[in-house]
């Protein structure tokens, strides 16, 4: 038996809690070892019977005088004993567990942890945990007693004493995979150490100290994974190094309708140097909405069809690929480069283009590149890592930038990215008014319909009304779909009946969606409905007002990116949040919307006040979940970013950590 064995072949296993284990996601002997309690019960108090007080929460042991069932005046069944030690008698009570009488029969040895508290005015232990004394250390009484968390049929009681089973037999042949210089530096406790004290800590220090080993493994690890990642994609084959002609790029940004902003002149230079290179770019370029990440794609685009190679643009929804479409048509067509779009729904168009953009479709795109040299993703952290890396395989080894409005806490980007370079866009294009936001009590739903329906009426403004999420998931569900819809005839027929209003969700046809934006655009229509698929990119500067329904399910840092559709022009703009539940945190997280503007700072916020789990909002993202440490602690990761680099020239020293390494590459699907 090893880290590897299936657990099904663990003693008393079997195939029926092997099921139920998977639903957890332990699969073999390591990931059971690896299954760390999230709290755990001081039952470490023991005490002689006599001096046992109610309201104490202790162990005592001693020897089952009797134990029989009886029945209460309301008919339940309940198991009434009582247990002596040298020192005296209590009684002890459980409810509804007949079997303990065959358990627990007289002159049995046992220890018993619970709370003290009166019975018919008696002191009595009330439904303690109960363990019989053999001569084995106890597992669930008498000490710092673990609690998991638990699924159908499988109980804490019976992790612990599966893993306790575990660590008896397997502790001897647990080796060290941490460079003994890590630990010693870092003042690190060993792994057969950790491993037992985190189940079953001797005190609350070790619980501390095994928790630290714990995060600082997996802070490590990540990091040395992402450090070697970046290695290997550095000594892949070589890129085609792009020749830069600066004058011909001058030219183009000369062209546009705008001064570039010092972030984007920054970023533009350092994308530049990185194609110039032979070894593929691998970029990340991360920028608030609006903050023009476009314009900087558009060099890079510029730049490839320069030096005679094809360009893969990919969005994650149609309307985005079809704006985009648009914008770099009208960019670079003038010098003479020729755009595709593919969005799956139409025909593979010619194959001679410079430029092709669009969404997943052009993952499954038939036909080679002529040569694609330059990939680029817009939005990333919605595609998967494989959908991302299927698009850079059809190209040999082209340059790759992926661009993303979420804002990625300098804690994640460590320790998550840090096989990517990062480009940030931290300065708006001028004259981008502030969205004037407020979170909208119940009481005045109404009178903000009545603002919205002034508003439009005055001043010619053009709303968005955003349904809430109903449901965590990854992409639009039929059921915001049909929330989409039902709220849209009701605005329709009982609030707006005097105004023009369009319903945009992703089940409709593409031409559907088009037709909808264009009347938006166009001002034909004055409120659009819509699911948060218009989260994403689309620029219509004609729309001021965001009302958004069930704010507090969305994320900050995606409430941020939502209002970010207003505010494109120079007239004042507005967002409005509703919610139907203020809890006094949800209250205070989105009022920090009223106060803050910026995207970092929101995720920032969101972070500390609910976790890394919940700035992508609806999106999940199972890389995002560390087991131990926490993103939070920027202490722990730098110096686990420290320990990967003194390591990683010299990893061939450690086989184990190798080994450890590769198994831990294989299993996690992390971004890269
Ligand atoms: P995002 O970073 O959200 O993708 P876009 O690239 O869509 O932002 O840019 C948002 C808007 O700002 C577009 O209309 C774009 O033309 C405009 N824009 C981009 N850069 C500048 C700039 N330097 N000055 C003024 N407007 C700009
Ligand atoms: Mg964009």
């Amino acid at each position: 038996m090893n880290a590897n064995t299936p657990v099904s072949e663990v003693y008393m296993v079997g195939p029926t809690y092997a099921r139920r284990l998977k639903k957890l996601g332990i699969e073999t002997v390591g990931d059971l070892l690896y299954y760390f309690p999230f709290r755990y019960i001081d039952y470490s108090l023991t005490s002689p019977i006599k001096l046992a007080q109610p309201g104490e929460i202790i162990t005592i042991k001693g020897k089952i005088i009797s134990l029989k069932n009886e029945y209460t005046s309301k008919g339940k069944k309940i198991q009434k004993g009582v247990v002596a030690d040298s020192t005296g008698t209590i009684e002890v009570i459980w409810f509804n567990q007949p079997f303990l009488v065959k358990v627990l029969k007289p002159q049995t040895i046992v220890s018993l942890s619970g709370k003290v508290d009166f019975w018919l005015k008696k002191p009595a232990l009330i439904s303690p945990e109960y363990e019989i004394i053999k001569s084995q250390s106890q597992i669930h009484t008498g000490r710092l007693v673990p609690v998991y968390h638990e699924t159908y049929g499988i109980s804490s009681k019976w992790l612990r004493s599966r893993i306790a089973f575990l660590l008896k037999n397997l502790v001897p042949q647990i080796e060290e995979f941490l460079p003994s210089e890590i630990l010693n530096k870092y003042d690190l406790i060993d792994l057969k150490k950790s491993i037992v004290q985190i189940h079953f800590p001797e005190n609350k220090k070790y619980i501390e100290l095994s928790r630290k080993r714990f995060a600082f493994e997996e802070l490590f690890l990540l990091q040395l994974s992402a450090m070697d990642r970046k290695k290997k994609w550095q000594e892949k084959k070589l890129a085609q190094k792009f020749l830069i002609d600066e004058k011909k790029v001058g030219k183009f940004i000369h062209s546009l309708p705008f001064e570039l902003t010092n972030a984007q002149k920054r970023e533009i230079k350092a994308i530049l140097t990185d194609l110039s290179k032979n070894k593929p770019m691998n970029r990340l370029l991360q920028g608030d909405v609006g903050s023009g990440k476009t314009v900087v794609a558009a060099v890079a685009i510029f730049v490839a069809y320069l030096n005679k190679v094809q360009t893969a643009l990919m969005a994650p929804t149609e309307i985005l690929a079809h704006q985009h479409f648009q914008t770099l048509t009208q960019l670079l067509g003038p010098f003479g480069i020729k755009t595709n779009i593919l969005t799956g729904k139409q025909k593979q168009g010619e194959t001679n283009f410079d430029l092709i953009v669009g969404t997943h479709a052009l993952i499954h795109k038939k036909g080679k590149f002529k040569k694609l040299g330059l990939v680029i993703v817009d939005e990333q952290h919605r595609f998967g890592v494989e959908q991302r890396g299927k698009l850079i395989e059809k190209g040999k080894t082209p340059h790759v930038l992926t661009m993303t409005a979420t804002p990625i806490p300098r804690t994640i980007a460590l320790t998550l990215y840090g096989d990517l370079d990062l480009s940030v866009l931290d300065e708006m294009p001028p004259g981008r008014k502030v969205v004037k936001t407020w979170v909208v009590p119940p009481v005045k739903r109404q009178a903000a319909y009545d603002w919205i329906r002034k508003q439009i009426k005055d001043t010619h403004s053009q709303a968005f009304i955003i349904c809430p999420l109903i449901e965590e998931s990854k992409s639009e569900t039929l059921q915001m779909i049909r929330a989409a819809t039902t709220e849209f005839e009701r605005l329709k027929k009982e609030v707006f009946p005097d105004l023009k209003l369009g319903l945009l969700h992703g089940r409709l046809m593409s031409k559907e969606k088009n037709e909808i934006l264009n009347e938006f655009k166009n001002s034909n229509l004055d409120i659009l409905v819509a699911t948060p698929v218009v989260e994403v990119g689309i620029d219509i500067p004609t729309a001021t007002i965001m009302m958004i329904e069930g704010a507090e399910r969305f994320g900050l840092a995606q409430l941020h990116q939502l209002r970010g559709r207003v505010g494109r022009s120079d007239r004042p703009s507005f967002c409005l949040l509703f919610s139907e539940h203020y809890g006094e945190n949800t209250l205070k997280r989105l009022k920090a919307l009223e106060k803050i503007n910026i995207g970092m700072k929101l995720a920032e916020l969101d972070l500390e006040m609910r976790g890394p789990g919940e700035i992508y909002g609806i999106r999940q993202h199972g890389f995002l979940e560390l087991k131990v440490a926490s993103f939070t602690d920027l202490n722990l990761i730098e110096k686990a970013k420290l320990a990967a680099q003194e390591i990683l020239p010299k990893i061939n020293n450690y086989p184990l950590l190798q080994e450890k390494l590769k198994e831990y590459i294989i299993r996690k699907v992390l971004p890269n």
